[in-house]
């Protein structure tokens, strides 16, 4: 991993695919939310955000991971939603298990209900650490700044010597 951090507007970027190397031939627009505030309320989340935009290239045969990866393992609106889904569903096992420990009766719910509630925090969790552990790049906005985390070290060196 490669940490690179930049204060200026116009990044440029080796024209080479993130991942591997190769010739660029697309690229992956990557949007971060910067949440610097978020209230909690019953049902919903209200944040208030600055969105920063970076455009990197990649390969034909990486666009896909590339999008998938950073879409899922970067912070904004789409994460922050599964992610409130996910701890929303999770009330469900744990109330089932403060229900056993007291010896309350099990509500009846619906098999379709039980899936949401064991199997979409799960799914979701597996693939956010797997999109965070895929991404080729993760962006992170510090007031003015932004860091670059690097999978390939190599690009991210050659990153850093044509942007200072
Ligand atoms: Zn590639």
């Amino acid at each position: 991993m490669k940490k690179v951090i930049i204060s200026k507007d116009n990044i440029a970027w080796p024209n080479k695919c993130v991942y591997c190397g190769d010739v660029a031939s697309t690229e992956v627009t990557l949007k971060s939310k910067a949440v610097q505030k978020v209230g909690y309320f019953v049902l919903f989340v209200l944040t208030t955000s600055r969105i920063i935009k970076i455009i990197f290239p990649v390969c034909k045969a990486h666009k896909r991971k590339a999008y998938i990866a950073s879409k899922l393992s970067q912070r904004n609106g789409f994460n922050l939603t599964l992610g409130v889904l996910s701890v929303f569903a999770l009330s469900g096992p744990a109330g089932d298990i403060y229900r056993l420990v007291n010896e309350l009766p099990q509500p009846e719910f619906s098999l379709g209900w039980r899936l949401f509630m064991y199997g979409f925090p799960a799914l979701y969790w597996s693939l956010f650490f797997w999109a965070k552990s895929q991404a080729p790049v993760v962006i992170q906005d510090l007031k003015g700044e932004v860091s670059f985390h690097f999978k390939n070290v190599a690009y991210g060196e050659e990153f850093e010597a044509i942007n200072s």
